[in-house]
């Protein structure tokens, strides 16, 4: 097949053989047996509609900030709009102990302090994911260990978990990546069968659930980040959230500088991650919509599933039947042995179809970056690797599926506010840029 599409017949019908009707429909245009021309070769674009974002901000969160104003203070000790938030906050999963912190980072910093984690612990996680999940793990002297991912979940492999486990392992830290529940259940065995802690990273999950259950309700711990990019945000901030009856009280004074505000002494070490009433007031106006973005987003991403089922040398984004991810991403792989295509044409010919869309995600997993790979994490020595530790080296870490992962997958944008019907079209787009290059 030539640059601009062209092939003959009986060559086209083999390289759909395979697709079924509404894959042969799709490939094909208008006019007879060819396949569409690509919208990167000067075809037409396969995606005609675009949607705009509504404003993300309104009524509800005016109606908190217009009651903090007349507060006398702006603290959130007690404050009315860190009650507000945390009361609502509540209504989703129930946790009995809720500490509101300045963003996802410190909650996770927070919940490996409430933890324990101390000097050489080694603490099991992703190796994609935002450097948040890492960095609180490094500042308590813990040893972060990459475990490797499930090649459609892109969540953490229970089997790879345990092939990490050693005897300092002390903790998990489980990524729900791109608003896709972990396998919980698999990662709650194995943490109780080596006496491990199971902390949730939900940064990206509000709203999921797993199995008909509310996101961070298997772990010991979540956390939550309120940054602009994720589901529902105050600019920044974070939650962490527990129902255990020994971390669950900790989390307060880690995130308050080690301050027991009920007994008033200083119990523990740590920084001050507060949140002020003004970030809790937009928190909370923004927990009133949460339901509405995480049931469209919930709906438009396995309507892709469904509709790209089948698209030769495209796996979709695997997530559970009985799951719900909330799509913060929706990425798909790209096989480039069943494509005439790399992933990055892949990507701009699908880009050229109107589709909202990237290559891959983070450009290398964590560990691979260069802060990891020199080990230098307090601007010298590692602290633990000099104190003799820990024997970890960055740059003897293999995690051979996640790299395979940033490498061949394309992160495909899904908004609450776009209509079924570009959902549809982004379909066709995948159907038709894969039977182009189909082989
Ligand atoms: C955003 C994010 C974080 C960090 O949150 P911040 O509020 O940006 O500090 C941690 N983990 C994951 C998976 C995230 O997506």
């Amino acid at each position: 097949m030539g640059p601009n599409g062209n092939m003959d017949r009986r060559r086209f019908l083999s390289s759909t053989a395979g697709l079924g009707l509404a894959g042969l429909a799709a490939a094909q245009t208008g006019h007879g047996q060819e396949p569409a021309k690509l919208a990167i070769n000067g075809g037409e674009k396969a995606v005609t509609l675009s949607s705009k974002q509504p404003p993300r901000f309104g009524e509800p969160e005016k109606v908190q900030l217009d009651a903090m104003i007349q507060q006398d203070t702006l603290f959130y000790w007690k404050g009315p709009q860190t009650t507000a938030f945390t009361e609502r906050f509540q209504q989703i999963g129930g946790h009995t102990h809720v500490m509101t912190c300045s963003s996802g980072t410190a909650a996770l910093h927070i919940a490996v302090g409430a933890a324990g984690i101390g000097p050489g612990d080694e603490v099991i996680t992703a190796p994609i994911t935002d450097v948040g999940t890492i960095i609180g793990v490094i500042y308590q002297q813990g040893v972060p260990v990459f475990a490797d991912l499930g090649a459609g979940t892109y969540n953490l492999d229970p089997a790879g978990v345990e092939r990490r486990i050693t005897p300092k392992t002390k903790a998990i830290i489980a990524v729900h990546l791109g608003g896709n529940p972990c396998d919980m259940d698999a990662l709650r065995k194995i943490a109780d069968a080596h006496g491990l802690i199971l902390i949730e990273d939900c940064a990206q999950a509000w709203g999921a659930q797993y199995r008909g259950r509310p996101i961070g309700t298997v772990g010991d711990i979540a956390c939550w980040s309120l940054q602009n990019s994720k589901h529902i945000t105050c600019g920044d901030g974070g939650v962490v959230a527990s129902n255990h009856e020994s971390f669950g009280p900790k989390i307060q004074q880690y995130g308050d500088k080690g301050f027991n505000r009920i007994s008033g002494v200083f119990e523990s070490f740590s920084t001050n991650y507060r949140m002020s009433e003004t970030q809790a007031a937009v928190a909370a106006g923004q927990l009133t919509r949460l339901e509405g973005i995480v049931a469209a987003r919930a709906r438009l991403g396995n309507l892709l599933t469904e509709k790209i089922a089948g698209a030769p040398g495209i796996t979709p984004h695997e997530v559970h039947p009985e799951d719900r991810c909330v799509y913060w991403f929706y990425m798909l792989r790209v096989d480039s042995t069943k494509l005439k295509c790399s992933r990055d044409e892949f990507h701009k010919a699908l880009s050229a179809e109107g589709v909202g869309c990237s290559p891959g995600y983070i450009p290398t997993t964590v560990h691979k970056s260069p802060v990891f790979q020199n080990h230098a994490f307090f601007n010298g020595p590692w602290p633990v690797k000099l104190a003799g530790l820990t024997d970890m080296d960055y740059t003897k870490q293999e995690t051979p599926e996640a790299e395979a992962i940033l490498k061949t997958s394309v992160r495909v944008v899904i908004t609450e506010s776009m209509p079924e019907e570009q959902i549809l079209q982004t379909a066709e787009a995948i159907r038709k840029v894969a039977a182009y290059y189909s082989v």
